[in-house]
């Protein structure tokens, strides 16, 4: 993979990568569109990297498709698909992590130890072995944006970090993997977290300014339509990820939640320009 990234390089190619973990969807092609319209070559990474997970945590029945993944980024206009072995990742004797501190610490960080180790430790693999131009990620993960932003910045990284919009199916659930795990009647309930995160906006455009205040409302209607189990729910300073107590006018704040659909954790956010 490096020798390619160097032979494209030497040749005067813009280089873009969109890591991923596969089973792609709408979320991750239009991530590999905007790629190749930002770049003269487009490499997808496809790797369920282990490190990431916890281990009570999906990573043995996280799915997988590889020809099918194959199939879908190649429609999408990926000129490459590395999809590297977990032992060629972390081979034998393998003992080196990238660890961010601060923005890594809270929600996600929080609730899943490890998680942002192991995304900043194969996002720097990855980008040392794909030597892209522009990296792409989706708001889908802000915190992660948040880490890598961070990363990149702090390790002098030479990658333009470029964030896409959150895709999401017609009745508002954000497009994810893991949806393939819901029942029917855990897909239906799951439609409640977007309309939280729409509850958040409108009670903020309203001048609601007490986060608690907004944050039980969403609670309420969470609990009263559905049987999914609130892992959290936070108003954050969206470029510091600290949990605000009250608004600011004009403040850019993250909007995210993770709740549990029996053992499927979703994740989901909206940025709001108070
Ligand atoms: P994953 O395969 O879940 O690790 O996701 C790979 C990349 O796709 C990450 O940058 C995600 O944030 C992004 N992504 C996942 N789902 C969506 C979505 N619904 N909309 C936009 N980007 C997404």
């Amino acid at each position: 993979m490096r020798q390619t990234a160097e032979r494209l390089r030497l040749t005067g190619k813009r280089i873009s990568v969109v890591p991923t973990m596969g089973y792609l969807h709408e979320g991750h092609l239009s991530l590999i569109r905007i790629a190749k319209k930002k770049s003269d070559v487009t490499i997808t990474t496809l790797f369920v990297n282990p490190t990431q997970f916890g281990p009570n945590e999906d990573f043995s029945h996280y799915p997988r498709s590889f020809e099918r993944d194959l199939s879908l980024a190649h429609s999408a206009g990926t000129d490459y698909l590395f999809a590297p072995e977990a032992s060629q990742m972390y081979p034998t004797g393998y003992s080196t992590y990238v660890n961010v501190e601060g923005v890594a610490d809270v929600l996600e960080g929080k609730s899943r130890p490890g998680h942002f180790r192991g995304v900043a430790t194969v996002v720097t693999k990855l980008l040392n072995l794909t030597k892209p131009h522009v990296a792409v990620f989706g708001q889908k993960d802000a915190q992660q944006v948040a880490v890598i932003r961070r990363l990149v910045r702090d390790l002098n990284i030479d990658v333009e970090v470029l964030v896409v919009p959150i895709v999401r199916e017609p009745d508002g659930l954000a497009m994810s993997s893991r949806n393939t795990y819901l029942n029917a009647e855990q897909r239906r309930q799951a439609t409640v977290l977007y309309q939280a995160l729409v509850l958040a906006e409108q009670r903020i455009k309203q001048g609601v300014r007490e986060c608690s205040k907004i944050i039980d409302e969403m609670k309420s209607l969470i609990t009263a339509n559905s049987s999914g189990q609130i892992d959290y729910i936070s108003i954050a300073d969206n470029n510091s990820l600290q949990e605000l107590a009250a608004l600011q006018l004009r403040q850019s704040v993250l909007v995210s939640l993770a709740v549990k659909f029996g053992t499927t954790r979703l994740i989901d956010n909206i940025v709001l320009l108070v």
